[in-house]
């Protein structure tokens, strides 16, 4: 058995777990597992041709038939990303990982790629649970691939945590591989930036794990939006 291995069976899975699959061997895609066979995770509206649902209407993740399963695709806030999807819709053709928390500072060096681990402690499942539902049911911040993408959603599903810093959460370590250390800099080629990212240095994605991040507070759900209104008037 390969003690580094984080794939996971459907059948392992537990409640409240967070799980990721790889795209295209590019980037991760993550999603909180909540039982029966389905995931809440947050997708990039804009980015699949999709524009305004309802918890009733269906959303084909490849444009083609919808999903028979109950309510796979649906997102309860029209156009707010945060969907429920079957296993099979969340991994496309991949396969499922399990994100490990509380991983050593060696683990998460020996990964080269972000998006795999992180030193911080997950909550209870029941806790994380509460969050994923929560936001699936109330809505939640607009995707932003640096700031605010699928791993933050999760990461934040775990954990609560919420950095005091607006201009760059830092919570994803896909994000943190390629974040850049100039101001300037932020808003250029984002997406090439993101694409490239694999061959950048580990101590860069070590350094700014959310296990080590100085600047987050523990944010419950139902405060998250005035949490964030406060936050933009600092
Ligand atoms: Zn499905």
């Amino acid at each position: 058995m390969d003690l580094f291995s984080q794939k996971v069976k459907r059948s392992d899975l537990e409640k409240g777990d967070h799980v990721y699959t790889w795209r295209k061997n590019i980037y991760t895609h993550h999603g909180i597992y909540i039982g029966e066979g389905k995931l809440i995770h947050l997708v990039n509206p804009k980015a699949d041709g999709t524009l305004h649902f309802s918890a009733t209407s269906r959303i084909s993740s490849s444009g083609g038939t919808p999903c028979p399963t109950s309510n796979c695709g649906s997102e309860k806030v029209a156009g707010s990303g945060v969907r429920v999807s079957c296993i099979d819709c969340f991994k496309k053709k991949g396969k499922l990982y399990r994100f490990k928390y509380e991983a050593s500072r060696e683990f998460l060096v020996a990964k080269l790629r972000g998006g795999t681990c992180t030193t911080a402690r997950s909550d209870p499942p029941e806790e994380v649970i509460h969050r994923a539902t929560y936001l699936y049911e109330n809505g939640y911040l607009e995707y932003d691939l640096m700031n605010n993408n699928c791993e933050d959603f999760a990461l934040y599903c775990k954990t609560g945590l919420w950095s005091n810093d607006i201009g760059y959460q830092g919570r994803s370590s896909q994000a943190n591989m390629v974040h850049p250390t100039k101001k300037e800099d932020r808003t250029e080629n984002r997406m090439q930036r993101f694409a490239t990212a694999i061959p950048r240095s580990c101590s860069k994605r070590e350094n700014k794990d959310l296990g080590v991040q100085e600047d987050v507070v523990k944010v419950p759900v139902e405060e998250l939006s005035s949490f964030l209104f406060a936050l933009s008037f600092t």
